[in-house]
């Protein structure tokens, strides 16, 4: 093709397709190139879409079997259909990416399907195994995402040692299912296949799930999680694994006396994180530098060190996150069109979407005390909440961290029912530079969850009510 783009955008993941519908919005002449068969990227085929679905139908699952005789539904034998599950799952998600080809189309965003390599800052290739295709551009955006990080001495074979990827598709439910890694990823997984009968045991390094998270509410989440059934083995090194015709057997260290453990499973799940992705995509020939950690380096404005060349989403800095990368994408596009595009680091939510649910948003009290930041807490418990009470969802809290001397609100933590859809409130809130006494003045509908959320802004100026 001899047309001249004036964006052509490498990777059509969340960060991609949203920024390329924005750049068509503003009238940008726009490619995408992808190389899977279905657009969407991680997060529709293989990542927040999948294991959200699963996470949907095991809560279902558990439900009918444990948890509907307290609401007087008396249910007969309960029986896991885990092809019917599956397939409603792969439905969702090829509705979801056909929608995004759908979008295409509409926006007239001309699709590429094949590999992508930069060849310098105005010219990228199209290799689709047969052909190779010069497209030109004016701007590139780079938004190939990122891939589970394999650990080198057991890597995937996709049938013992596996990735996320294999872990949203098994065939039967595993007896024993050994995941590495006590992180988002590996506790959702680790919750779907619990729910569906597999013994899980989640090996984690440090002494917390969820590093980064609020200390107090991981701790409780973990407890919870252990009350559920989940195995926790703290503080402990995996080594390696022994892989049979029948399971594997993992072997690992105790971090807190240096013991020799191994542990028998069918299924071991390396949940370690993700690495972002840039093999193949001609990078270090065109003149685009990585860091040490193999992201591509940006600038504020999103520019690479070749000036016409972007990089967005899980291939840069920051949290790997879907809706992370969906704002950036945007942000490029509106920088390319001459428009201020902009992306506020300071209220990105995080979410983990186990039951209860945690969601959180801003600083935690731990980067609050190393950061010198004198701060007030207010914090509201879901046992005294008349809705939680009638979902029979009472476990967690929601804790609002305000600055002591302007009460502006500096970071919001929720571990309870509904979670990831609570937090909106707080990023809005937060968003607005809101005080925790705006959020207590705000109507909030009664009996609703997130009557928690004012109670706890209340509770900032040790004022909250009992319901
Ligand atoms: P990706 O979604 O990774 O998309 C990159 C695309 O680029 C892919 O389609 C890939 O095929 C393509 N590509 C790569 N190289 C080339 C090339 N050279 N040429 C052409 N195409 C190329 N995030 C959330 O916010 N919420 C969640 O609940 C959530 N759950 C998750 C659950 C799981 C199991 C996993 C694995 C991830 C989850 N994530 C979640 C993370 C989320 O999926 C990612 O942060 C997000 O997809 C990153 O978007 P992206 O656009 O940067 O890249």
């Amino acid at each position: 093709m001899a047309d001249t783009f004036d964006l052509v955008i490498i990777g059509a993941g969340p960060g991609g397709y949203t920024g390329a519908i924005r750049a068509a919005q503003l009238g940008l002449k726009t490619a995408v190139v992808e190389m899977a068969p279905t657009l969407g990227g991680t997060c529709l085929n293989v990542g927040c879409i999948p294991s959200k679905a699963l996470l949907d139908s095991s809560e279902h699952f558990h439900a009918a079997r444990a948890e509907l005789g307290e609401h007087g539904v008396k249910v007969g034998s309960v029986v896991l259909d885990l092809p019917t599950m599956m397939q409603r799952k792969d439905k969702i998600v090829s509705d979801l990416t056909g929608g995004i080809a759908y979008l295409f189309k509409k926006n007239k965003i001309i699709h590429f399907q094949g590999k992508g390599r930069l060849v310098d800052g105005n010219t990228v290739e199209v290799i689709d195994g047969k052909s190779t295709v010069p497209v030109k551009a004016k701007n590139v955006m780079l938004a190939t995402g990122s891939v589970p990080n394999e650990l080198p001495f057991m890597p995937f074979d996709g049938e013992r040692i596996v990735s996320s990827t294999d872990a949203l598709r098994f065939g039967l439910v595993p007896k024993h299912l050994v995941v590495v890694g006590g992180g988002v990823i590996g506790l959702e997984l680790g919750s779907v296949w619990k729910r569906l009968g597999a013994e899980v045991t989640i090996i984690e390094f440090t002494s917390k799930i969820c590093g980064g998270m609020d200390s107090k509410m991981s701790k409780r989440l973990q407890q919870i999680l252990a009350k559920q059934g989940m195995n926790f083995i703290m503080e402990a090194k995996v080594i390696g694994a022994d892989v049979t015709p029948e399971g594997a057997t993992v072997h690992y260290e105790s971090l807190k006396d240096g013991s020799a453990h191994d542990l028998v499973a069918d299924k071991v799940l390396v949940a370690t994180g993700r690495r972002p992705f840039a093999d193949g995509l001609g990078l270090a020939e065109a003149g685009v530098n990585r860091d040490p950690q193999g992201r591509v380096e940006v600038n504020q404005h999103f520019q690479t060190s070749v000036p016409s060349v972007y990089a967005i989403g899980d291939l840069i800095r920051g949290p790997m996150l879907a809706h992370k990368a969906e704002e950036e994408g945007v942000a490029v596009a509106e920088i390319v069109a001459g428009k201020p595009g902009h992306v506020n680091y300071d209220t990105v939510p995080g979410v983990i979407y186990t039951w209860p649910e945690f969601a959180s948003v801003g600083k935690t009290e731990d980067e609050l005390t190393d950061a010198g930041v004198e701060y007030k807490v207010g914090s509201f418990p879901f046992s005294a909440n008349g809705r939680a009470k009638a979902l029979a969802s009472t476990d967690g809290m929601v804790k609002i961290l305000a600055d002591t001397k302007t009460d502006k609100v500096l970071g919001v933590h929720i571990l309870g029912p509904r979670a990831s859809d609570m937090i909106a409130e707080a990023v809005v809130a937060m968003e607005f530079s809101a005080s925790s006494e705006d959020i207590a003045r705000s109507f909030h509908a009664h009996p609703t969850l997130a009557e928690v959320m004012r109670e706890a802004a209340l509770a900032v100026d040790g004022r909250a009510r009992q319901m």
